[in-house]
C-alpha cells in the first residue's frame, strides 16, 4: 500500500473511538479524564490546550423511497453487514444538513433523484442516530453500485426480516410497516 493510494475505512478499528481515544486532535498531547461542570460529568480532557472530547453518536440519514406501497431495500455490497438488507443512507458529513445526505446517498447508491416527503423517524443504537425520512422516485429507475448489488422494492408483508442489515434497519422498516398498516385500517 502506498502512502497516497486510496483506502477503505476498517470498520474494527473505528469502533474503538471514543473508548481508545488518547491523544488530543488539536494539540496531540495526552488526554486525562476530568470532572466537566456544569454537566458534572467525567470527560476526557487535553492536558495542554483544554479540548473537551465530546464524543456524540455518529449522525446518518437516509430514505425509504416508496413506490405504491412498497420500500425500495439494497442488498449491502461493502462491509459492515455485507450481503444484508438496508435502505440507502449513510454519514452526515460534518456541516452538512441531514436532508441533503439523505438525497446525496441516495443518488450515490441506487443513483436515483427522490423527493423528500415526512421524516419517518429516527432511529437509535449505541454508536450511530438515524434520521430516515420517507421519499417519492423521480424519474430515473434504482440502479445497482458497489454499495448496492441487488435492488428490490418491498410490500410489508414480504420484508426479509432475518436479513436486515443492522438493529437500526429494523426499528425503521418495523416502524414503516406500523405506518402502512395504520392508514390502511383507518381508509
Ligand atoms: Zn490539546
Amino acid at each position: 500500500m502506498k502512502k497516497h493510494d486510496p483506502i477503505h475505512a476498517n470498520h474494527r478499528v473505528q469502533r474503538d473511538y471514543p473508548a481508545k481515544a488518547k491523544f488530543c486532535p488539536l494539540c496531540g498531547a495526552a488526554m486525562e479524564s476530568r470532572l466537566l461542570m456544569p454537566e458534572n460529568a467525567a470527560r476526557k480532557v487535553c492536558t495542554r490546550c483544554g479540548f473537551v472530547l465530546f464524543p456524540g453518536p455518529k449522525l446518518v440519514a437516509g430514505c425509504f423511497v416508496i413506490d405504491t406501497e412498497r420500500v425500495l431495500l439494497i442488498r449491502r455490497g461493502i462491509e459492515p453487514a455485507v450481503g444484508k438488507w438496508t435502505f440507502p443512507g449513510g454519514y452526515v458529513d460534518f456541516g452538512e444538513n441531514a436532508a441533503d445526505t439523505a438525497l446525496r446517498e441516495t443518488h450515490e447508491e441506487v443513483g436515483m433523484r427522490v423527493a423528500l416527503g415526512p421524516l419517518l423517524g429516527v432511529f437509535n443504537d449505541a454508536a450511530i442516530t438515524v434520521v430516515v425520512y420517507l421519499a417519492t422516485p423521480g424519474k430515473e429507475p434504482p440502479s445497482l453500485t458497489v454499495e448496492a448489488t441487488e435492488v428490490r422494492y418491498f410490500g410489508p408483508s414480504d420484508i426479509p426480516w432475518h436479513d436486515l442489515a443492522f438493529p437500526t434497519t429494523t426499528d425503521a422498516v418495523t416502524a414503516w410497516v406500523a405506518l402502512v398498516r395504520g392508514s390502511n385500517t383507518s381508509s
